[in-house]
Parts: structure tokens; C-alpha cells; sequence
């Protein structure tokens, strides 16, 4: 598929076809470039393609084949111009801080982002004299508040890890411009299938590709999607820096994405019935999860997501107890704080993913003693239930 032909297919078509161009040794499956720099057939081509006068592949820090299949196939299903790939998903954002961010430069960031999110602005990026304030998802005034004349970023994961809070993108997106600010929004947990933040004024998408656009826990990866002349900055930075896919990685990644979209409406329907299953039992005391109606972010997620996605999380009585009970009855659930696979995973967030925040962070986050993430998988579902009520039962 030629590039200009993109356009006329469907997000289903996109996600199998574009970027591979069949023009090596007529396979039908992507190849893999496993080779580090590219040789020219004499000094005057080389010279053209290192002043960049003739495009090229020059060395795969810069640029691969299968790394660029990878990024044109994620950048059509995104309904982007442009995407670059990064060695893992905290790349993709430290790559967002480096080409954006200069000292004296200020950020304003979700609280429930990803651990490691927090960490890297609070740690490393603070050390160049960039300064970070954490802010409510879901209360814009927070927002507009934390706005300061040297804002350059908003920083946003939505909908929240654990608690399945939801942003209102086109709202943030607005914010940040009208105080020339960008917007950047980690996708991770919805990918492209379920939502497109450029279409609500993001100027910036970032991806972990380790979770839902890999599917099957193989590979680390990430990327940045948005406008040519940002990703131009982000390319410019990843490139000379180093934190590049690798082109076997990539290849993981296109054929995960050739199935993202049968597996997300799939991850959607079996977590919308694990989460009706959870809203009715006796042992529960509350269920995250935006597809259910009750769930206050229930009608903005309906607006910007086309479905609500594999995560649930809910409490159970008991506290850490009925938890830990609960998790360690299941048979089959993998016991791990990754996400995003085909097989279903469950954790306790309060003594894993966010077992180093303080007492007191952990209440403000709304990590309770008694709270489990699943990522629901794509096992039968009443498979799945049969596991979790294992455990329940015994509340
Ligand atoms: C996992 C994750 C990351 C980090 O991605 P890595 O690929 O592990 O570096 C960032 N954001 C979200 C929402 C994640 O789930």
C-alpha cells in the first residue's frame, strides 16, 4: 500500500496492510531488518543519503525498515501524521520531556498517572530545572489553577490507572492552548481502537506498546503519535539519544496491531460483564469501571471512547485480607502487575503497583486495603468469574 492510498481504507484494513510494501523478496509476511547500519552502492550515494539530499536508511538508531513499518501502521490507525517508535513506553514520555521541556519550564500532570510517569518528572526531569504540579484528573478547575505563565505541558492518562477516572480531553486540550501549551495524553490502556485523542485536540499521543498494541506480554516498546513538525522534534531527540525500537520488538508490534482491534472490542466485552457480575455481588463494595452507568465518568467516556476497555478494579470487603484472599484462591489468573495481555491478570494495587506511596498518598489516590485491578483477558468469561468467585465465596 502506498502511503497516499492510506487514506481511502478502514481503521481493520489499515492495521493489517499499511507500511508493507512487498518489495523484497515478494514474502507475505513483514520482514525483520536485524541489522544495525546500511551500505550504499558508492561514496556519492552515501554522501546523498548521510545530507539527507536523497532519503534513506543510513543506521537503525535513526531509522529501520521494520521499525518504520511499525510506526506508519500505528500513525494510520491513529488517524496521525506521524509516529516514532521508542525502546519501551517510558521512553515515548521521557522523549515527550526532552523535546518539549527546556529549564525553567513548568508541568502539570494527572496524580494517577503510571509509578514510574511520576518518578521520571519528579526525579529526572526536575533535576533540569523543570518544575512538576500533580493535579486531579477529573477536576478542571484544579487545572486551570495549576496554569502558570511558563506551563508548556499537559500531562494526562486517561482513563486513570486504577480507579478508571476519565479526563476530559477536548476540555484540557482547549486549556492548553488558549496558554500555548501542548497536550499529551497516555493511551495505553484504550490504544487507537478505543480512542483517538487527536480528534479531541490532543497535539500528542504517547503509548507503553508493551500492553495492549503488543497483547500477548512479549515485548517492550513504545511510541509518540501526533503532527509531523512535533514528531519531527521527537525523532530528532530519539535519534541522536538512543532510545530506538528494535526492529525485533517492531515486528512483535505489527502483529499485534494486525489483531488490536478484534482483541480490544473482545478485553471491552468480557470486562463490561466481569463488572456487572462484581456490581452485583454481596462482597463487593464498589466497582471502577467506566462502562458501568453508575460510574461517574460513565458519560464522558462514552463521548470519547468507543468502548471502555479490559481494566476493572473493585474493593472487597475485608480489607487486605478479603483481597489477598480473593487473589490467592484464583486457579489460573496470572498473579503480576502487568496488563494488557491476552491471559487475565490481578493485583493488589495498595502492596505492588502503588506500594510505595505513603499512607497518605494512598488514601488521595483512593488505593484502599481492600482494592484488586484485574486486567480482564480474553478467556472465557465465565471462566474468568468462576475464578474470581473463588475467593469471594470465602469473604
Ligand atoms: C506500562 C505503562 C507505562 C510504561 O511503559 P513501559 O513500556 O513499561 O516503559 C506507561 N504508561 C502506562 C499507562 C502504562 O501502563
Amino acid at each position: 500500500m502506498s502511503q497516499h492510498d492510506d487514506l481511502e481504507y478502514q481503521l481493520d484494513t489499515l492495521a493489517l496492510r499499511t507500511g508493507h510494501t512487498r518489495s523484497f523478496e515478494g514474502e507475505h509476511g513483514e520482514p525483520i531488518f536485524l541489522t544495525s547500519s546500511f551500505v550504499y552502492a558508492n561514496a556519492a550515494e552515501a554522501a546523498a543519503k548521510f545530507s539527507g539530499q536523497e532519503p534513506g536508511n543510513i543506521y537503525s538508531r535513526f531509522t529501520n525498515p521494520t521499525v518504520a513499518m511499525f510506526e506508519k501502521r500505528l500513525a494510520a490507525i491513529e488517524g496521525a501524521e506521524r509516529a516514532v517508535a521508542t525502546s519501551s513506553g517510558m521512553a515515548a514520555i521521557m522523549a515527550v520531556a526532552m523535546s518539549f521541556l527546556k529549564q525553567g519550564d513548568h508541568v502539570i500532570c494527572s496524580r494517577a498517572v503510571f509509578g514510574s510517569t511520576v518518578a521520571m518528572f519528579e526525579k529526572y526531569v526536575a533535576k533540569f530545572g523543570v518544575q512538576v504540579d500533580f493535579v486531579d484528573l477529573t477536576d478542571l478547575s484544579a487545572w486551570e489553577n495549576a496554569i502558570q505563565d511558563n506551563t508548556k505541558l499537559l500531562f494526562v492518562e486517561s482513563p486513570s490507572n486504577p480507579l478508571a477516572e476519565v479526563a476530559d480531553i477536548q476540555a484540557l486540550a482547549d486549556l492548553a492552548h488558549a496558554h500555548g501549551a501542548l497536550l499529551a495524553i497516555d493511551n495505553s490502556f484504550c490504544t487507537p481502537v478505543l480512542q483517538q485523542p487527536i480528534k479531541f485536540g490532543a497535539d500528542l499521543v504517547v503509548y507503553s506498546a508493551t500492553k495492549y498494541l503488543d497483547g500477548q506480554g512479549r515485548a517492550l516498546g513504545g511510541a509518540v503519535v501526533g503532527s509531523h513538525a512535533l514528531l519531527e522534534e521527537v525523532y530528532g531527540y530519539v535519534r541522536t539519544t538512543g532510545p530506538s525500537m528494535s526492529p525485533f520488538n517492531a515486528w512483535v508490534f505489527l502483529k499485534g496491531l494486525e489483531t488490536l482491534r478484534l482483541r480490544m472490542r473482545e478485553h471491552s466485552s468480557n470486562a463490561q460483564k466481569l463488572a456487572e457480575f462484581l456490581d452485583a455481588h454481596d462482597k463487593v463494595e464498589k466497582v471502577y469501571y467506566a462502562g458501568l452507568r453508575a460510574h461517574v465518568g460513565h458519560e464522558l467516556a462514552a463521548k470519547q471512547q468507543t468502548g471502555f476497555g479490559g481494566i476493572v478494579s473493585f474493593e472487597v470487603q475485608g480489607g487486605r485480607e478479603g483481597a489477598w484472599t480473593v487473589i490467592d484462591h484464583t486457579q489460573f489468573i496470572s498473579i503480576t502487575g502487568n496488563l494488557g495481555d491476552a491471559k487475565s491478570t490481578i493485583t493488589h494495587p495498595a502492596t505492588t503497583t502503588h506500594g510505595k506511596l505513603s499512607a497518605d498518598a494512598k488514601a488521595a489516590a483512593g488505593i484502599r486495603e481492600g482494592l484488586i485491578r484485574v486486567s480482564v483477558g480474553l478467556e472465557d468469561i465465565d471462566d474468568i468469574i468462576r475464578d474470581l468467585s473463588r475467593g469471594l465465596d470465602l469473604i
